[in-house]
């Protein structure tokens, strides 16, 4: 396991455009704060889905003004509200995450994200540093310094740091998404279990064109 703030140096050194992406969640912010250490400009890129929180919204708008933030908000061309009932969620999904994402990293070469391995099994074998391709054909690196964390080591660097949380955790949330799509856990023991209701583990944004 290399230490997350190594692996950052390490990344940006030879990163001619990196950014971050950012739900503003416990990882995320975390992650941020390390990373502003060093690049205190680097590209935040928040995904605007259009069925976000209010709680969520506002607490971005907060942390942005707060760690001067250099935040990128990304659309989608057609923003449909309600597409996750009218059609489904993959299509909703694909819509408002994940093609306004792609886009947007055909701009960079190095991809920061806060994913963990302990988060879900389809994150189980995550590596720190691993290449991603994009659909149109592009490879970026995309780089997960807190791929060996655990939930506890996240919550500990924020209260060692005095980073505020989103409040939605202390209602109970363990992992927050989209409001619609987003329940408490429903099996205490799986963090990620209120997504979706259970019915799929991931929107689609870290899974690599074929
Ligand atoms: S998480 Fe739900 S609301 Fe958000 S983009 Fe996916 S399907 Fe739509």
């Amino acid at each position: 396991m290399t230490n997350p703030r190594d692996l950052i140096a390490e990344a940006l050194r030879d990163a001619t455009a990196p950014c971050l992406t950012s739900s503003f969640q416990a990882e995320c912010v975390v992650l941020t704060h390390m990373l502003l250490a060093v690049r205190a400009d680097i590209p935040v890129l928040f995904l605007d889905t259009c069925h976000h929180f209010a709680e969520t919204l506002a607490y971005r708008d907060e942390m942005t003004r707060r760690w001067g933030l250099n935040l990128t908000t990304l659309r989608a061309a057609e923003p449909r509200v309600g597409l996750y009932q009218i059609e489904s969620t993959d299509a909703c999904c694909a819509r408002h995450k994940v093609e306004p994402l792609f886009s947007a990293l055909a701009g960079h070469d190095v991809w920061f994200t806060a994913l963990r391995r302990d988060q879900s099994a389809s994150r189980a074998t995550l590596q720190e540093v691993e290449p991603f391709r994009l659909p149109d054909g592009q490879t970026i690196r995309r780089v997960s310094p807190l791929a060996a964390w655990t939930a506890k080591d996240v919550w500990a660097y924020a209260r060692q740091h005095d980073i505020p949380l989103l409040p939605l955790y202390d209602r109970g949330y363990t992992s927050i998404g989209c409001e619609p799509c987003t329940s408490l856990p429903l099996d205490p023991s799986n963090p990620r279990s209120g997504r979706w209701a259970g019915q799929k583990l991931e929107c689609g944004i870290h899974i690599q064109a074929k």
